[in-house]
């Protein structure tokens, strides 16, 4: 049995990440990647899509993601490269508590990611029936697409796919898209993009795929964290709906054992797993961090693109928490009317006692930056006083979220 420092399961953006900064503190690390390196994001997640958002034609999309994607995994070949890092192509799978596969370590951090979760709908073995993986390996455009489900996965295609002139439906049970979005944000966005051509039919539950009128059918209902039975074997807890126990600090209920990213179902979004496997091996290495996993922004990149950091209106009211809502919109900005961009509407959730920040709700062109800001406030405990006092660019989108305090 080979002894080292660490031992990761999957090379996603977590376990890539944790490989990488482990190795840079000198541990010694072993990684086990039973498939592409770069994991849903890299290969069939954020990266692929985002190229279908910033290409024209179906045609140009399929081109410019097959290299993107193909630049951006030599990259994470690279960086498992580094001497103090050994990957292993194949599943790794514990065969005890500190054992898996051929080498064992005190640590180890499970970052095996999520998959599609499928809904039990009548006829889903219909071959037009594919999820988000199958809709980005199609090599002719489809006229018709019907999508189940208006979370970020099914809005982000909606909106891709119409632009590239597909007719596209989207199915969804709930009243509103996006609920971890602002509802009120997320009315205003479908509004827009009904307006633009997509048919919604909301409040309606799919019973049987027979009765969907479309060439492609996207099964969008969401993702579930990949747990395998061997991690019964090591004595670790895990639900298959949940994922992974942990606590705050991402520890398992075995002593030395971590998940990290969409398998501990917490936060699924890369730069979460990013950050969480930062924070696993600070408490390796014994380094303290100011992580603040209470501040996690978001986006969703329809067009215009969506993003949010903190509860929504709805969850402020519902927590009886005290706000104030301080709006701004993109049709009063120099820059976006410049940029033909008037879409939008930024809500800043402010707290009127002290004036900080308690979150920040958006869509139009570019919200994501601009949430982005808005953390980097949260987490320096800005008050909305001094975010006045602070120069933003002219003419820049950024202003929009100043003009919301002044
Ligand atoms: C269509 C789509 C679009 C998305 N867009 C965004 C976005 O814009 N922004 C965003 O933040 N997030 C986005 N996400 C979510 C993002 O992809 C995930 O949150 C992120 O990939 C999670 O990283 P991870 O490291 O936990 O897992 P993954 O990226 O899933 O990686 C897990 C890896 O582990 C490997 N593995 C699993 N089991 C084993 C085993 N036993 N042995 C060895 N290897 C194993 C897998 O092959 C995989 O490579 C999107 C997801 C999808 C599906």
């Amino acid at each position: 049995m080979n002894k080292t420092d660490l031992i990761i399961i999957g090379a996603g953006p977590g376990g890539y990440r944790a490989a990488e900064y482990a190795a840079k503190q000198g541990l010694k690390v072993v990684i086990f990647e039973g498939s592409e390196v770069g994991g849903a994001c890299l290969n069939v997640g954020c990266i692929p899509t985002k190229t279908y958002v910033h290409s024209a034609t179906f045609a140009e999309a399929r081109e410019r993601m097959a290299t993107v994607v193909g630049q951006l995994r030599q990259g994470v070949e690279g960086i498992l490269s580094h001497p103090n890092i050994t990957l292993v192509r194949e599943k790794g799978v514990f065969t005890d508590a500190h054992t898996v596969g051929d080498y064992t370590a005190d640590n180890i951090i499970i970052a095996t990611g999520s998959e599609t979760k499928w809904l039990p709908i009548k006829g889903k073995e219909d071959p037009r029936v594919v999820d988000s993986t199958g809709l980005l390996s199609l090599e002719t455009q489809p006229k018709r697409l019907a999508i189940i489900g208006a979370g970020v996965i099914g809005m982000e295609f909606a909106s891709v796919f119409n632009r590239f002139g597909t007719e596209v439906t989207v199915i969804e049970y709930l009243k509103e898209c996006l609920p971890a979005l602002d509802s009120d944000i997320a009315k205003r966005l479908r509004k827009y993009l009904e307006k633009g051509g997509i048919t919604f039919k909301m409040k309606t539950a799919v019973e049987d795929i027979a009765d969907i009128d479309a060439d492609v059918v996207l099964m969008a209902t969401g993702r579930k964290p990949r747990v395998q039975a061997d991690f019964a074997n090591a004595g670790i807890e895990y639900d298959e709906r949940k994922g992974i126990a942990v606590d705050d600090h991402f520890k398992t209920t075995v002593n030395g054992i971590y998940a990290i990213g969409d398998v501990n179902g917490k936060q699924m979004l890369a730069h979460a797993a990013e950050m969480q496997a930062i924070h696993v091996v600070n408490q390796i290495i014994g380094k303290p961090d100011n992580i603040r996993f209470d501040i996690m922004p978001a986006a969703i990149f329809t067009q215009p693109e969506a993003a949010c950091v903190g509860p929504t209106e709805d969850q402020l009211k519902v927590d009886g928490i005290a706000y104030e809502c301080k709006k701004s919109f993109w049709r009063a900005n120099g820059k976006a009317m410049a940029m033909g961009e008037t879409e939008g509407m930024l809500k800043l959730f402010v707290s009127p006692e002290d004036g900080l920040i308690l979150g920040c709700h958006a869509y139009g062109a570019h919200s994501a930056d601009i949430v982005q800001e808005v953390s980097v406030l949260m987490c320096k405990h800005t008050t909305i006083a001094e975010l006045a006092d602070m120069v933003h660019i002219h003419p820049t989108l950024s202003e929009i979220l100043k003009s919301a305090v002044e």
